[in-house]
């Protein structure tokens, strides 16, 4: 059942602090298991419903970017790394290779002109709390410079290796999680893309 605003959980950060309101915790009636067989007692149900409150520290940058149609990668611009100049995406804030922060990087550009499948996966049935379209077609992308291989959701037409895609945003009522982006062929237009999305 849908919660109402009063059941809800809220956070906002004032003064550099976490402030939540409202709830975070709901508890429902448990109800007993019993042995159809038997008439016996086996166990309970727990129904319990929280709110977990998930920070997004250094990374909020790449998810607020999402919601503005922009794709952000991290490159190392360490003088002593070894490996200085890799861009890294998905996003991430340390460079592997000589655990120095990272620079972030606007990568919408150079995405939507070499993405690339590197493989695929379509799942025909998935687990709890999937709110994706099925059968979900996941796809492992390449990016020019890139280092490392994106995972995201093809959502038009179907994956083939190599095949050219272009990320497509939520930017209209963005969730600000994963989610907001996914990606198309090449050369979809505007109207096929599922609602909220824009290039
Ligand atoms: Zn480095």
């Amino acid at each position: 059942m849908p919660k109402t605003e009063e059941e809800k959980g809220f956070v906002s950060v004032i003064n550099g602090r976490y402030k939540p309101k409202g709830k975070f915790h709901i508890i429902e009636a448990n109800q007993p298991i019993f042995n159809k067989d038997t008439g016996k007692l086996a166990g309970v149900t727990n129904p319990r419903d929280m709110t977990y409150i998930h920070s997004y520290g250094g990374e909020a940058i790449f998810f607020e970017s999402l919601s503005k149609g922009k794709l952000m990668a991290t490159r190392c611009d360490n003088d002593k790394c070894d490996f200085k100049g890799s861009i890294h995406l998905p996003f991430r804030i340390y460079c592997p290779d000589c655990l120095r922060k990272m620079t972030a990087i606007d990568f919408t550009m150079k995405a939507k002109n070499s993405a690339r499948i590197h493989s695929f996966i379509i799942t025909h049935r998935s687990g709890a709390f999937n709110t994706l379209k099925l059968p979900i077609k996941f796809i492992n992308i390449e990016f020019d410079d890139v280092v490392t291989i994106l995972m995201s959701y093809l959502s038009v037409g179907d994956p083939e290796l190599e095949k050219r895609v272009v990320p497509i945003f939520k930017t209209k009522n963005p969730t600000y999680t994963i989610m907001d982006l996914s990606f198309v062929p090449e050369g979809t237009s505007e109207s096929e893309l599922p609602e909220g999305f824009t290039f």
